[in-house]
């Protein structure tokens, strides 16, 4: 990795502003998934040091707590500026350790820092309230107040966003935090920590542990000192450290998996419609969690649609995310192939059709061909679980009724998009899709000014938008008596 400042590169862990080689025979290697090269290697982590980061960030919350609102919202903007600096480097660190196109990586980068710059504009809107009393000899106010120490544990697809996400309003509330990156996409979190240090933030406020899950998992869970844990991953995990965190009450925040409907009717504009199928479908190489992952496309306009995506789809290009011009990089292991795989052979052996499929040159093993799958209906595997890799797969349907049947056919409940050029359908469906967030004519949703988040299985909790802030704050109502007279 040929970096401008190779100090941002770092292989260890952060407690409480020392960087920590951990035991030298206890390390995991970070791989490049465009070719399975080892990129380096960072300490694995066990239970004691995650409970050194913990006690670090407890004892830099009685400060970091009473820092001035201003003072938190500048120390935040310099880190912005920091990020915003040397974003070559971020994303050239991402790419090489997540596989997504280095154009997707500075995209990625950005969006993870308008996090940053919009939670250091609310660290000074943190206000609170005042109630009219009962009684005149009294007063009543609501203060607004940090939750106190926060695990925040994130997945691998978006390295650096899913961090700053929840970072950013922690901290911009007062909270300090022990962050657990996925083991697979370290350097991300470590040179956005680095730039954290270098911008002033306080020894001790923003930790980070590496490592396998377990150990580090089983500390956050168990340690009555962490108040509230902000994950983002899969429903699985999402689910298991909620039973977990039952025995000590913390507040949780889950974003989790999806299972995004794309729903295009038969008066909708279909090039726009392919504009915002290609943006969410293929993003990542489709590995996100409000990427479509099923496409239903009304009757009327199906081979039209059908067609027309799949020309997009047989020109991409795939290969490693550094080269020039790739369209789809590396899948992030074998097992997400696997799964693409398994996925596919299933539709096509219950009668979907291969529709398009993009020639991949032989670029390495990690490699899957952007697929458009015809005919793909509720019985076969992709249409119950995210795929999270480029296949596009095409539902047939009838009428409206059938459509939000399909769509609202699972037990996730993150994203959802339509397109449709009538004004009365538009709300119908919109106000009966069960989703989080609902995409009219666009293909993007994700955005540092609206909330973010799911609903049923798809989690618990916004990120973003004034509303992100209050995940990390407690309400202490405070009542003044004696005043009368
Ligand atoms: P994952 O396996 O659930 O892992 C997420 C994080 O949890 C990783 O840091 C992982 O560590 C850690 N983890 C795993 N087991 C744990 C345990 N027992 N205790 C504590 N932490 C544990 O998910 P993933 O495969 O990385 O990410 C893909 C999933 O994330 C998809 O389902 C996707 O839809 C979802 N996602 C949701 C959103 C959203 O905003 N709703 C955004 C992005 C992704 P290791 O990686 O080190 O194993």
């Amino acid at each position: 990795m040929k970096l401008k400042d190779p100090g941002l590169l770092r292989q260890s862990g952060l407690i409480d502003g020392i960087w920590r080689a951990g035991n030298a025979n206890k390390r995991i290697e970070v791989i490049d998934p465009s070719d399975q090269t080892a990129l380096g290697t960072v300490p694995d982590m066990d239970g004691a040091d995650t409970k050194a980061a913990i006690a670090a960030a407890e004892r830099t919350f009685v400060d970091w707590k009473k820092t001035t609102h201003g003072r938190r919202a500048e120390l935040l903007a310099a880190w912005y500026n920091l990020v915003i600096e040397n974003l070559d480097d971020l994303a050239l660190i991402l790419t090489s350790e997540q596989g997504k196109p280095l154009a997707e990586a500075r995209d990625e980068i950005r969006y993870g820092a308008s996090f940053i710059k919009w939670f250091s504009e609310e660290a000074r809107r943190i206000g609170g309230m005042t109630i009219p009393s009962p009684t005149p000899d009294r007063r009543i106010l609501v203060l607004k107040e940090p939750v106190g120490v926060c695990a925040i544990i994130t997945p691998w697809n978006f390295p650096t966003a899913m961090i700053t996400r929840k970072v950013a309003p922690a901290l911009a509330a007062g909270c300090t935090v022990v962050i657990k990156p996925s083991d697979l996409t370290p350097y991300s979190a470590l040179a956005i920590a680095v730039l954290a240090e270098r911008a002033g933030i306080p020894k001790g406020v923003i930790n980070v542990v590496t490592g396998m899950p377990q150990a580090i998992g089983e500390e956050l869970i168990s340690n009555p000192t962490v108040r509230k844990i902000s994950f983002t991953g899969s429903t699985r995990i999402g689910s298991l450290l909620m039973r977990g965190a039952a025995d000590s009450v913390k507040r949780l925040s889950l974003e989790l998996g999806g299972n995004a409907p794309f729903i295009v009717f038969d008066d909708a504009d279909i090039d726009l419609a392919i504009e915002g199928v290609i943006a969410s479908k293929f993003r990542n190489g489709g590995q996100t969690c409000v990427c479509a992952n099923r496409i239903l496309v009304q009757d009327g306009i199906y081979d039209e649609f059908s067609a027309k995506l799949s020309e997009r789809v047989v020109a991409m290009k795939v290969g490693p995310g550094l080269v020039q011009g790739i369209d789809i990089g590396p899948m992030i292991n074998e097992a997400a192939l696997a799964k693409i795989n398994r996925h596919v052979s299933d539709a096509l052996q219950k009668g979907a059709q291969l529709v398009a499929q993009a020639k991949t040159v032989a670029v390495g093993k990690q490699y899957a061909a952007p697929t458009v799958l015809g005919n793909v209906t509720v019985e076969m595997e992709l249409a119950r679980e995210e795929t999270f890799g480029p296949i596009a797969p095409l539902f047939r349907f009838k009428t409206d009724e059938e459509a939000l049947s399909i769509a609202n056919g699972t037990p996730y409940g993150l994203a959802a998009y339509f397109y449709t050029q009538n004004l009365k359908r538009s709300w119908r469906i919109a106000e009966t899709l069960e989703f989080g967030m609902v995409g009219l004519n666009t293909g993007s949703i994700s955005t540092e000014v609206a909330p973010f988040g799911g609903v049923k299985q798809s989690g618990l909790g916004r990120e973003g938008s004034q509303l992100g802030i209050e995940e990390y704050l407690e309400m202490k109502s405070f009542h003044i008596g004696g005043l009368g007279g």
